[in-house]
C-alpha cells in the first residue's frame, strides 16, 4: 500500500470510509511549503542556513467524515503539527518555529455555500479528487508567519539591550509595515 496521503479520491468518498489518515512525513516531502522556507533562509549567509532543516518531522492527523446525517457535507478535521527553521526578522539569525494546526474543514464543490456550519473553515474543491498531502500543505503555508520572530527575548539578539539601535537598522520593510498596520489597527479599533 502506497502513502494514503498521497492518494486522491472525491471527498464523498475519504468522507464515507470515515478514514483518519495519519501524517508521518517531513517537510522535504511538501514541495510548496519548502520554497517558502527555502526562500526565507535564503537571506542567511550560507554558514548559518540549517543543514537538516527539510528533515524537520511533520505530524498529525486527518480525519474524514460528515458534518451532516444526510451525508451531503463531507468534513476534515485537521491535526497537524511541525517545526519549521525560519529567519527572524528582528535578529535576522535561523530559529526553531513551532507550528500546530487544529482546524476543521468543509469540503465544498467551487463556489458551493452552507448555512449553519460557523465553526467550520470551507475548503474549496478545486479539483473532483481531493489529496489530502495537498491539505496538510496548505494548512501549513497558512500557519506560517508574515514575519517570523524569535518570541523569547532571550533568544533573540536584537532584543538584548544593548543591541536596540542594531535592531532599529534591520528592520525590514515588510515589518516596519506590519507595525504600521498594527498601529493603524489600535488606532480605529
Ligand atoms: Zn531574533
Amino acid at each position: 500500500m502506497g502513502n494514503p496521503l498521497r492518494e486522491r479520491r472525491s471527498a464523498a468518498e475519504w468522507a464515507a470510509g470515515t478514514q483518519a489518515v495519519e501524517i508521518a512525513g517531513i517537510i522535504g516531502d511538501f514541495d510548496q511549503l519548502s520554497s517558502i522556507i527555502e526562500a526565507d533562509l535564503g537571506v542567511l549567509e550560507a554558514d548559518k542556513i540549517p543543514a537538516q532543516w527539510r528533515d524537520s518531522p511533520v505530524t498529525g492527523r486527518l480525519e474524514f467524515g460528515f458534518a451532516d446525517a444526510q451525508q451531503m457535507l463531507p468534513v476534515v478535521d485537521c491535526r497537524v503539527t511541525a517545526t519549521i527553521d525560519a529567519t527572524c526578522q528582528r535578529c535576522l539569525e535561523a530559529f526553531r518555529l513551532p507550528l500546530e494546526v487544529e482546524e476543521r474543514l468543509l469540503l465544498l464543490g467551487l463556489e458551493e455555500t452552507v448555512d449553519g456550519y460557523d465553526d467550520c473553515e470551507v475548503w474549496e474543491l478545486e479539483d473532483t479528487l481531493l489529496r489530502p498531502q495537498d491539505i496538510v500543505e496548505e494548512l501549513l503555508i497558512i500557519a506560517v508567519p508574515f514575519a517570523a520572530m524569535h518570541t523569547e527575548s532571550a533568544a533573540c539578539r536584537a532584543l538584548a539591550p544593548v543591541a536596540e539601535q542594531a535592531a532599529d537598522e534591520m528592520t525590514t520593510p515588510f515589518a516596519a509595515l506590519r507595525e504600521q498596520m498594527a498601529k493603524d489597527n489600535e488606532g480605529s479599533g
